[in-house]
């Protein structure tokens, strides 16, 4: 008798709490619960689910409609998913986003498909630029006019009379002056080449107004710097669009100070809705050894500790440094940039960089400029010991066979942008040949390798719409439709894998992986809401799926159904 009440009232003490558990009695109400959804995790503990519940900006629960509906309380705020796609926010590992925000409201010349079309766009701009402003941005490419020629001043000189203009070619290793900017800058005849630079000359010498890579610079130290107003303007417009196409985090890549200052003006604002890793330019490492932060120091929504380098060009001007020349241009094998003049200054950088415990992300295009780069790092491994540091190589776009191992074994990663193949795609092959232009930008092969990715678009170079990253990833269909089976079909990836890349991989290249990345319990709740499954449509359609919701922290910062009438 006495026993069995001894039983009896440890089930009544088991049931009591196993009420209290399943019941939430003792539990916290969620803020929010997204329920009736379509849950894509990226977490292959619990790779689907239909409802998640989110307190405190993290999420609390992942499962079935009817177990997060325990989370439900008074004030719980719920979103009927309607059985749409939700998966974990993107993450661009590598964005220009003040200049991406500039591009905004800025002239469009990239769609321009005539060097008519491209001077009526110019004139346009000027009419409603006020006099002695200048005009930058553009993001012009010759190769989409009928007769892919370099522009000229000639060519603007007439319809831009009052204001100095600089605009970029769209891969931002090329720019075209007028008249007026070349002759505030002082560039004549006379004016050397800068190392790591080039100014396109005529036949008998004179500036034609392109400026290659380092050439820039003669003429950008003259425009001057944005004003506070400016930048924040830009900075609000980057983050009203990057919440708009579901970007939850962004990798800044190269950020001046001063776009940083105006970051955190608007975290201590509570107007920060994107969460930003910035990587200031690698020419400045004294500043962040001095002030002594480490890789990506700061808060969930604003980081620092990561340095941007350059190790050269790019494809399209003929400026990415190859082992062996451009097939079209015979003697020219790319350029280092002026961070490696010598190259010694760039592994002391990096050296010093390694030492203080930060973060190296360096952009390298051509096969050598990689290899470059590579040999840095395993130099600083041999001197510094091993250690989990997550070095990257932006763009990772050439790369030489005798590489993918090395990259492997250094555990670097690979920040990519997929986008960039099937635009490059379209005449890659005329420049470095079918055989080179079988390692580029090799999503396969680096999986294969043991290599993790981590996807971007370097916006402003590329759109910064995540479906067309997916789209280009999983088709590698060229955007001038013809490859439509896949431009190097072998190297296409599945939507898994790439969906994969841009949340988990892009994450971990920014020592992110326990906060981001994945719908799992306790990390942050940042979510995007797609209008269609891009597990199940036709990968040809992806690029056509729009974002209805974005979830930032827990809190919506775009809701296309609220957003659209404006
Ligand atoms: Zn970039």
């Amino acid at each position: 008798m006495k026993s069995l009440s001894r039983w009896a009232l440890l089930w009544i003490t088991v049931f009591f709490f196993w009420e209290i558990v399943v019941c939430g009695q003792l539990r916290p109400a969620a803020d929010l619960i997204i329920t009736n959804a379509k849950v894509w995790t990226v977490d292959s503990e619990l790779p689907n689910a239909q409802a998640v519940a989110v307190l405190g900006g993290r999420i609390v629960a992942v499962g079935s409609n009817a177990e997060i509906d325990a989370w439900r309380g008074p004030s719980t705020h719920v979103i009927d998913a309607g059985g749409k796609l939700l998966l974990p926010g993107f993450n661009d590992a590598h964005v220009h986003f003040v200049s991406g925000g500039r591009q905004l409201d800025a002239v469009d010349l990239n769609d321009a498909t005539s060097p008519e079309e491209f001077v009526r766009r110019i004139a346009e701009q000027a009419k409603k630029t006020p006099k002695n402003e200048w005009i930058t941005g553009g993001d012009w490419d010759e190769t989409k006019w009928s007769l892919a020629k370099l522009p000229t001043k000639e060519l603007i000189d007439a319809v831009t009379p009052n204001n100095p203009v600089l605009i970029n070619r769209y891969d931002g290793h090329m720019s075209l002056a007028n008249s007026i900017a070349l002759r505030l800058a002082g560039v004549t005849a006379s004016t050397p080449d800068p190392p790591g630079g080039t100014i396109v000359r005529d036949d008998k010498g004179n500036p034609t107004g392109a400026l290659k890579d380092a050439a820039m610079d003669y003429v950008l130290k003259v425009i001057p710097p944005l004003s506070h107003d400016q930048r924040l303007h830009a900075v609000q417009r980057a983050l009203g669009h990057a919440a708009s196409l579901g970007v939850t985090s962004v990798q800044d890549m190269n950020p001046e100070y001063a776009d940083i200052a105006i970051y955190s003006e608007l975290l201590d604002r509570g107007q920060l809705t994107t969460r930003i890793y910035a990587a200031p330019l690698i020419t400045q490492v004294d500043d962040l050894v001095k002030i002594g932060v480490r890789r990506a120091f700061g808060s969930s929504f604003l980081r620092i500790g990561a340095l941007k380098g350059y190790a050269d060009g790019s494809l399209g001007s003929g400026t990415a440094y190859f082992f062996q020349p451009f097939n079209d241009q015979p003697g020219n094998r790319g350029l280092l940039s002026d961070e490696m003049h010598p190259i010694s200054l760039m592994r002391d950088r990096m050296m010093k960089a390694d030492a203080a415990g930060l973060q190296l992300c360096t952009h390298a295009i051509g096969d050598a400029g990689i290899s470059a780069i590579l040999d840095i790092y395993s130099e600083i491994e041999k001197t510094h010991g091993k250690a989990d540091r997550r070095w990257r190589i932006e763009h990772a776009q050439h790369m030489a066979a005798k590489d993918f191992d090395r990259f492997a074994q250094l555990g670097v990663v690979a920040s990519v942008q997929p986008y960039h193949a099937v635009d490059d795609g379209r005449w890659a092959e005329g420049r470095i040949g079918r055989d080179r232009a079988s390692r580029t930008y090799a999503f396969r092969t680096f999986l294969n390798e043991g290599v993790r990715l981590a996807f971007g678009t370097d916006w402003n170079v590329a759109p910064l719409n995540p479906m067309l990253t997916l789209y280009a990833a999983t088709t590698r269909a060229t955007l001038d439709g013809k490859n439509p089976g896949g431009w190097f079909p072998e190297q296409k990836l599945p939507i898994a894998e790439a969906v994969q890349a841009y949340t988990m991989g892009s994450a971990h290249a920014e020592f992110q992986e326990t906060d981001k990345g994945s719908i799992t319990v306790g990390k942050l709740a940042d979510m995007v809401l797609l209008s269609d499954d891009i597990f199940s449509i036709d990968p040809t359609k992806i690029r056509e799926v729009k974002v209805l919701r974005t979830i930032v922290g827990g809190k919506t910062v775009w809701n296309a159904t609220s957003e659209e009438g404006k």
